[in-house]
């Protein structure tokens, strides 16, 4: 006789939503945010990269409120969703480095450049102690020197500089990013795992002390 598998509902994973909130830029503070927002999607179809998301029912308080993940699309800061906004919730900005939707965190144990560099350094001190790398090292040092978060910064040379002659190895500066994204979204495709560089959602939910 034939023994028929039993089938079970589909197991469904909770919604995990990074901590925090990265609203497009020139949102208003969220408590005004949320009471100007009309949720009429505008900013969306005004956003030509793409890069605006929109919350759901399951979201609560949040739901069809527009944000940011930079794990889909970083911002451009092309500054078309602000007017497009009818009720001034998105407020136009004049430059760029006015913008403030979070800022950065940068892990140099995942950088390929900073890999790249330590691996270098034991290299040459290998060298001078007349022994060879190994073959793992020059297999790391192949996928550096990286640097692609620096070219795509909009506020390079501010928000990211590069260490001198380091294999294009970033430096963050938090103060200075304005939290669009683009580096954790370049960082993800050529790290290929965990992004070294990540946006820290420093908006904190309405009513909440701490990051949501
Ligand atoms: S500034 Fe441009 S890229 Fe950024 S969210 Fe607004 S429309 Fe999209
Ligand atoms: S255009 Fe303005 S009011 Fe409409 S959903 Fe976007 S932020 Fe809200
Ligand atoms: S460091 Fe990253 S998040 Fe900050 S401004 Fe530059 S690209 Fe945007």
């Amino acid at each position: 006789m034939r023994i028929r598998k039993a089938r079970y509902p589909a197991v469904r994973r909770p919604y995990a939503r990074p901590p925090g909130l990265l609203r497009p830029p020139g949102a208003l503070p969220e408590e005004d945010f949320l009471a100007a927002c009309i949720r009429c999607y505008r900013c969306q179809d005004a956003c030509e990269p793409g890069a605006i998301q929109f919350f759901s029912e399951r979201d609560g308080l949040l739901f069809h409120t527009p944000y940011v993940d930079p794990a889909k699309k970083g911002c451009t800061l092309c500054n078309q969703c602000g007017p497009a906004c009818p009720t001034g919730a998105l407020v136009p900005f004049s430059d760029r480095s006015e913008v403030d939707m979070g800022s950065v965190a940068l892990r140099e144990d995942l950088c390929l450049s900073h890999k790249a560099k330590r691996i270098r350094r034991e290299q040459d001190l290998l060298a001078r102690l007349g022994q060879r790398p190994t073959s793992s090292q020059a297999v790391v040092e192949r996928r550096g020197p990286c640097g692609e978060c620096y070219m795509v910064c909009p506020l390079r040379n501010r928000a990211i500089k590069l260490e001198p002659g380091s294999f294009l190895a970033p430096i963050v500066d938090p103060r200075a990013c304005v939290g669009c994204g683009l580096c954790e979204e370049i960082c993800r495709t050529v790290v290929r795992g965990e992004p070294a560089i990540r946006v820290v959602r420093t908006r904190r939910m309405a009513g909440s002390e701490a990051p949501a």
